[in-house]
């Protein structure tokens, strides 16, 4: 199954809650969610109430479109995760943050991880020196991450150096704004989350 490229504010109604994926106009009362938070369709009628299984599905999904990653990736980090000491839930999400592209989105020189996945594709970062255009690359403790010569141009991200200064940054990296650099200090942990998830009705999605 490809990468959803459908309207990004009809999987909020769908799924029942705001998933952030338009950067700043999310924090707007243009926010579609905020106007019609029913499911998108004909009739403004109430949500079903769920099964279990519509439960599961419904948490996958929302992390799925989150992380803006294909339904096969998915399954792919969560095998990753199952195979990982510790709890598959919370490994999943560890894995899914140290994206290079959700990397790039914590560290604010985005607005969203979409618009984070077409700078990296595009060039605009190296990871220890080197030029990286992969969005799923997994940075490691340790990696420094910074921007190439092409993205220290890029207007857009010179902007969001400026305009979000004050933001607040996961303590798993160390970024420094001046030279819009960051250090990966240590891996991702279930706390540093900032969505609400229940990544066990995940888990509990893949077992069956
Ligand atoms: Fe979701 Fe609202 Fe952002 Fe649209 S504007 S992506 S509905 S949070």
């Amino acid at each position: 199954m490809s990468r959803y490229t459908g309207p990004r504010c009809r999987v909020c109604r769908r799924q029942g809650m705001k998933l952030f994926l338009k950067g700043p106009r999310c924090f707007t009362d243009k926010c579609a969610f905020e106007r019609r938070p029913f499911p998108p369709g004909i009739h403004k009628g109430g949500r079903k109430r769920l099964s279990s299984y519509g439960l599961q599905l419904r948490e996958k999904q929302k992390v799925r479109f989150i992380y803006g990653i294909t339904e096969r990736q998915f399954k792919k980090y969560f095998d990753m995760a199952a195979k990982m000491p510790g709890l598959t839930g919370e490994n999943l999400l560890s894995l899914l943050e140290r994206r290079l592209d959700n990397v790039v989105f914590r560290m604010g020189l985005s607005d969203s991880r979409a618009e984070a996945r077409q700078m990296v594709l595009h060039g605009h970062f190296l990871v220890n020196g080197k030029r990286v255009n992969i969005p799923s690359y997994l940075v490691e403790v340790g990696d420094v991450i910074e921007l190439s010569e092409r993205g220290k141009e890029h207007g857009k991200i010179r902007e969001l150096l400026e305009e979000k200064e004050d933001l607040q940054v996961p303590s798993w990296l160390s970024v420094d704004r001046s030279s819009a650099k960051a250090v990966v200090l240590r891996e991702p942990k279930r706390e540093d989350i900032d969505f609400q998830v229940q990544e066990q009705l995940i888990v509990e999605f893949y077992s069956k």
